[in-house]
């Protein structure tokens, strides 16, 4: 068995290997310390193999955790019955699940998408093509190099196709699976799709590599369609840093706590929620397009109709998965009732639709593509089944009484025969006058009489004893067995019938599967649309405008998320259009981080199509939107944290365009004062100079602000502050200028430093303030270049080389050397 266990692993080396024994799917060496850690069940080993099980009726629950934690499943159960005097059952893997592959069955999360992307590098270019396996949604793009991050970031996959001679820096969202070089060419989707992606020849070979892969996991999915070519530069870009230094999506810290995503959501549907959430990790590039999105919320907006939009949109089932689940022909009477019920929906929000007065052209194309929704769908299905279908065929009558006459007559045989049944347990009743006689059913035996110990006496002749229990015995007769006999067979032509007319309704969601996939496209747009609508009306959003001059112009913003958990107090950015550096200086803990969030919140929110949290707001279109924040999470990786903030900041230098959004957070702490200041200050300037882009910097270096003295076009702005009774109250507000102090053994204060502590800072910083020399305890060093210059330093400075003689400037260094010493 060990054997055999081997050869298939040997095929799945890296899946966790499910292997079946009896009533357990067990796991063995290092894949059962894997599971016995992941699932928290039992480690144990026989013959010194570690080996750890879980019961066959649970495999679905724990695969999915598995899944959920990136790994690959290849389940091995066993393919024939046991047998008399069989040794060895044979053992096949019939699937192996995969965490980008998952279908519906298996336990989809509603709130994202379940991706698998492949990536295939060539030349600088880079190939990528994706798929949800569920919903059978197919696309690919092809984008250089440099964008792997970006690309990494926007799709969120659960599993990335790599190949294996390729390695990469980049931390993936999921879990990695490398594949030879030779997987990755383009024939499987020649054969598959002859004329997709003629003119993207690595992004073919990306999604040749996607469906081999499919092939060998979950097979061929008839459903899928044809991959659309996708167009990088309609987004904006986002990395990963960006992305989770703005919580996009994810809180920084923790789980739970609220994130942009989860402030804007206001969809009905998961299918909307999760194309807001596309949309959000990739706002637009191109006016037109955020226009067209942007009237489309106004015109909703100005409609009001809430309430109605409200009630049909939470009538709509999840379609893109429904549909999926038709194309492997996966359905349920349920799916129908629900697939009619959003038919209906759509036409209500069609109708809706034509209500808008001079509607915006995205409404009435969404309008439109409601309307071809195929509706007589809808009415053949009202007409065949009632609102709330059983799922199971076998129990219960699925259609409705009318709909088909040689089903109705099976049924109305079961029926009769049922009767006829209930009417024999009371002749036998009266017969045998055995009181408590009762006539019962079970999957196992059938129909039978079931008698108590007391009564045995009385069980006539004719009747045949069936089994034993400790409190009576359990009998059939003659005519019972006929009856059931005969309702066995009508129930099961009936149950046939039902198969055949439910298998003839499949086949016509499988013929409507285009229009559907429409249809459900353009309601989760119009969900999303009516989202920012809704949260534009909830939250006093107004309408963006755009310019070309580059200037910003955004009165009274606000932070969107930190506005829902505090008292807010609303800033403004004004920019004129030569103005590319705004310098926030301001103590720690005075709101510097939340206003240049803001600002690049507000930007995306603008980008996306949405209304925005502030008074007025007029903004460049940006191609890219950086944010840097004291390298929080490259940390964890093994990087010192200023490494990381350097690496971070390279990236930025050598991508970042005038057309780009660049925020900057207390760049620089990882190092030392003088370093991090100069770096800071030479990293501003070429930002400024150099790229063109707009930069947003906050420092609590106040040195810093005389880049402004330096270079034109630089800003400065201030967290304000107040102090009283000795005390510092952060003001919240944003104004001109520089901050006159850092305040932070204020800051310290509150945090509820030991006042000796406090005390003792105070004095030191009066000293160095007051520039008196070092009053350091002994053993700091103190920096070369700065404030307080070294002595020697100093010396070096007033010596005049041209009037030493040789011997004076070697006794000079000498001294220098002593004093260094
Ligand atoms: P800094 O970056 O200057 O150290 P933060 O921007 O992190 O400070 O802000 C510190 C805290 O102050 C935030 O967590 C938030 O609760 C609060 N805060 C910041 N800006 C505002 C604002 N405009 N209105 C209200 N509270 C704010």
């Amino acid at each position: 068995m060990m054997r055999q266990y081997r050869e298939m692993k040997d095929q799945h080396p890296d899946a966790v290997l499910l292997f079946q024994l009896g009533d357990f799917y067990e796991t063995f060496y290092d894949d059962a310390t894997l599971a016995a850690r992941e699932l928290d069940i039992t480690l144990t080993a026989r013959d010194g193999v570690p080996m750890a099980g879980i019961p066959v009726r649970k495999t679905e629950l724990y695969v999915q955790r598995l899944l959920k934690r990136g790994h690959k499943v290849a389940l091995c159960p066993q393919v024939e019955r046991s047998g008399k005097g069989q040794t060895l059952l044979r053992r096949r893997v019939i699937r192996v699940l995969t965490p980008g592959t998952v279908l519906e069955e298996e336990g989809l999360q509603a709130e994202q998408d379940t991706l698998l992307a492949a990536l295939y590098a060539a030349e600088g270019r880079l190939g990528v093509a994706w798929v949800e396996a569920a919903s059978g949604q197919f696309a690919a793009e092809e984008v250089p190099q440099a964008q792997l991050s970006e690309v990494v970031a926007r799709l969120e996959a659960q599993e990335w196709l790599m190949p294996n001679d390729w390695s990469t820096s980049i931390s993936l969202t999921g879990t990695l699976t490398q594949r030879p070089q030779e997987v990755f060419a383009d024939t499987p989707l020649k054969e598959r799709f002859p004329r997709a992606l003629a003119h993207t020849p690595l992004a073919a070979r990306a999604a040749g590599a996607l469906l081999t892969y499919l092939e060998e996991t979950v097979g061929s999915l008839p459903h899928l369609r044809p991959p659309a070519l996708r167009d990088s530069s309609m987004h904006m870009l986002l990395d990963g840093f960006t992305q989770r230094s703005l919580e996009l999506t994810a809180p920084l810290r923790g789980q739970g706590g609220p994130t942009v995503l989860s402030v804007v959501d206001r969809t009905h549907t998961s299918m909307g929620r999760r194309l807001l959430r596309r949309w959000l990790v990739a706002p637009l590039r191109r006016v037109d397009d955020i226009q067209e999105r942007l009237n489309a919320v106004q015109a909703l907006l100005e409609l009001g109709a809430e309430e109605p939009f409200k009630d049909s949109l939470k009538q709509c089932c999840d379609m893109p998965r429904l549909v999926g689940r038709a194309g492997l022909s996966r359905l349920f009477p349920p799916d129908l009732a629900a697939l009619r019920r959003t038919l209906q929906s759509a036409r209500c929000l069609a109708d809706q639709l034509r209500t808008v007065p001079e509607p915006p052209a995205k409404l009435t194309e969404l309008a439109q593509k409601l309307e071809e929704a195929p509706q007589e769908l809808a009415d053949k299905i009202a007409h065949a089944l009632p609102d709330d279908p059983p799922r199971e065929v076998d129990s219960a009558p699925v259609f409705r009484r009318g709909y088909d006459a040689p089903l109705d007559e099976a049924l109305a045989r079961s029926d009769e025969l049922r009767r006829d049944i209930a009417e024999l347990e009371e002749a036998e009743r009266q017969r045998t006058s055995i009181s408590n006689l009762r006539l019962s059913y079970n999957k196992v035996m059938g129909y039978y009489f079931e008698v108590s110990r007391g009564q045995l006496e009385k069980v006539p002749e004719d009747w045949r004893r069936r089994q034993t229990l400790t409190g009576g015995e359990r009998f059939a007769s003659q005519a019972l067995d006929r009856l059931a006999d005969q309702l066995l067979a009508a129930d099961s032509t009936a149950a046939d019938r039902q198969r055949e007319l439910l298998q003839k309704l499949y086949r016509d969601v499988q013929d409507s599967i285009p229009p559907l996939a429409e249809a459900g496209g353009a309601l989760a747009e119009l969900d999303v649309l009516h989202s920012l609508a809704s949260l534009a009306r909830n939250r006093g959003y107004t309408r963006p405008s755009f310019n070309s001059a580059g200037s910003v112009r955004i009165v009274d913003g606000r932070h969107p998320v930190v506005e829902t958990t505090a008292e807010f107090v609303p800033n403004d950015l004004l920019l004129e259009p030569g103005q590319r550096l705004a310098v926030v200086t301001g103590p720690n803990m005075a709101g510097k981080s939340v206003y240049l969030r803001q600002v690049a919140l507000i930007s995306l929110l603008a980008q996306l199509g949405s209304f925005v949290p502030a008074g007025e707001a007029s903004l460049p279109v940006f191609d890219r939107v950086y944010t840097r924040v004291g390298a929080t999470d490259a940390v964890a990786d093994g990087l010192s944290t200023f490494m990381a903030e350097m690496q971070e900041a390279a990236s930025i230098l050598s991508e970042a365009t005038a057309h780009s959004l660049v925020i900057l957070d207390e760049l620089g702490r990882g190092t030392s004062t003088h370093d991090g200041m100069s770096l800071a200050w030479s990293i501003a300037r070429f930002l400024t100079r150099r790229v063109g882009c707009l930069t947003l910097f906050a420092t609590h270096y106040r040195e810093l602000a005389s880049l402004a003295d330096e270079l034109p076009g630089v800003v400065n702005l201030h967290a304000a502050v107040r102090e009283w009774e000795g005390n510092v109250v952060f003001l919240h507000r944003v104004l001109p200028g520089v901050a006159e102090r850092s305040y932070g053994v204020h800051v310290a204060r509150l945090a509820q430093l030991p006042e000796e502590i406090l005390q003792e800072a105070q004095k030191l910083l009066s000293r160095l303030e007051q520039g008196g020399g070092p009053a350091v305890p002994a053993g700091v060093q103190l920096p070369l270049f700065g404030p307080h210059e070294h002595p020697v330093v100093a010396r070096l400075r007033e010596a005049k080389p041209d009037t030493l003689s040789p011997l004076e400037a070697l006794q000079l260094v000498v001294e220098l050397k002593e004093e260094v010493d």
